[in-house]
């Protein structure tokens, strides 16, 4: 579970960005907060053009099928998300 300070506001939203799975060393499209849909664990990711792919799960976690998840995004465009939600 994500957390967030209280009092921070935030903006519910609905995309394709939030429904597709990314395997590990695929290219982040997208910065911000990643689960693995198999073991629910929580990773930070950021899109830059030159390097930034999605990681495997380090050595001391059970799950071997990282897959994740776009589960918060953040405007590092700021374009107040329509990159994300068209
Ligand atoms: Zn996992």
């Amino acid at each position: 579970m994500t957390g967030i300070f209280a009092g921070t506001k935030f903006k519910e939203l609905i995309g394709s960005a939030f429904t597709t799975t990314y395997s590990p060393s695929i290219t982040v499209e997208y910065s911000g907060i990643y689960k693995c849909i198999n073991c629910g664990r929580e990773i930070t990711s950021n899109m830059h053009p030159d390097d930034d792919t999605f990681p495997p799960h380090n050595k001391s976690i059970s799950c071997k099928d990282a897959k994740w998840k776009l589960h918060v995004i953040t405007d590092t465009m700021d374009d107040n998300f329509k990159s994300v939600i068209g």
